[in-house]
């Protein structure tokens, strides 16, 4: 059973732990590294013990995150022990890879964003409201009443704009902005750090020509795609914002990315613009947000997208 707690609750829990595992989801993003590195720092202010596990490679364009040298991958034959397992910006058990395996744990906490989230943890804080878990961050410091260093702020800030688009997306609130202000005050330069998240690599951009050359529609033009086929899949290129070309554009109003990762491996990106497609990935046992979800199918990418258009025509 998984118990709900406050946020006052978390911070405590935290405090009262000597050693403290935070983990992050697979295929990392700003906002789970940034997250859980910007806990990290202020945690060991107070003489935690920290490590922190993802299981999975981090790209070269998280450089920039305070501490990201810090990430460990977990390996099988490696039990950590731990006062508390702190998953961070995971909805699932599954997100986590080997981590879950390999953490012997007397408390397991979950601290997330995402509707999909499926109460799979002792201790829960979950915020669907919130634009990104860097903003509950944010809201667990106002809380403890703990203050940000620049390192922490620019964690924040990284995790909290890449999550709403720079603050683009309907997830952003009110609220976000002001959090967004105060890690300002901290000192953080908004310009500095979209130039490092927006920066791209040649060859991300050369793949994106062929991709685009990919676009396709289908329920006349509510749905359009792109397909990355498996011989230009590319695990050192990135491609998260891809997904974007086909999302803006009239009409349009789910947009979606087939990768094949693996000749039968399929994973799916899900953008929208008024339909729930978390409901959808939750359908091939992925997750996400209303309008930002994601999947992987195990199945060639042709047959994936056969499958995921069936599934659209019972929403569309
Ligand atoms: P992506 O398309 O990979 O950028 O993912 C969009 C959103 O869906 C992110 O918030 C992810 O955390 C979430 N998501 C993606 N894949 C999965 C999955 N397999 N299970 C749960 N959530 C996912
Ligand atoms: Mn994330
Ligand atoms: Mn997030």
């Amino acid at each position: 059973m998984t118990k709900k707690i406050t946020l006052s609750e978390t911070g405590a829990m935290l405090l009262a732990a000597k050693k403290i595992v935070l983990v992050c989801h697979v295929s990392p993003d700003s906002d789970t590294l940034g997250s859980a590195l910007g806990l990290m720092r202020k945690l060991e202010q107070f003489g935690k013990e920290i490590v922190i596990l993802v299981d999975d490679d981090i790209g070269t364009e998280f450089n920039f995150l305070p501490g990201i040298t810090r990430c460990i991958r977990p390996q099988s034959n490696k039990s950590i022990y731990a006062d508390i397992l702190a998953i961070i910006d995971a909805s699932t058990f599954d997100r986590i890879g080997l981590a879950g395996e390999v953490v012997k744990a007397k408390i397991t906490l979950n601290i997330d964003h995402h509707i999909s989230n499926a109460q799979f943890v002792d201790y829960r804080y979950l915020d669907i409201e919130a634009a990104a878990t860097g903003e509950i961050m944010c809201d667990l410091f106002e809380t403890m009443n703990w203050k940000y260093d620049l390192e922490m702020a620019t964690c924040f800030y990284a995790a909290i704009s890449t999550d709403c688009g720079f603050f683009r997306y309907s997830n952003t609130t009110h609220k976000t902005m002001l959090r967004a202000a105060e890690l300002l005050s901290a000192g953080v330069r908004p310009n500095e750090i979209s130039d490092i998240i927006e920066m791209k690599s040649r060859s991300t951009i050369e793949l994106l020509a062929k991709v685009l050359a990919t676009l396709s529609f289908e329920y006349s033009g509510r749905v359009a795609y792109i397909t990355i086929a498996n011989d230009l899949y590319d695990k050192n290129i990135q491609t998260d914002s891809f997904v974007s070309y086909p999302r803006y554009i009239n009409g349009v109003e789910v947009a979606i990315m087939f990768k094949a990762v693996e000749p039968e491996v399929t994973r799916v990106s899900l953008r929208s613009s008024n339909i729930d497609v978390s409901k959808i990935a939750i359908k091939f046992g992925g997750g996400g947000h209303l309008r930002a979800a994601g999947c992987t199918i195990n199945a060639p990418v042709e047959e994936a997208k056969q499958q995921m258009f069936t599934a659209l025509k019972e929403i569309l």
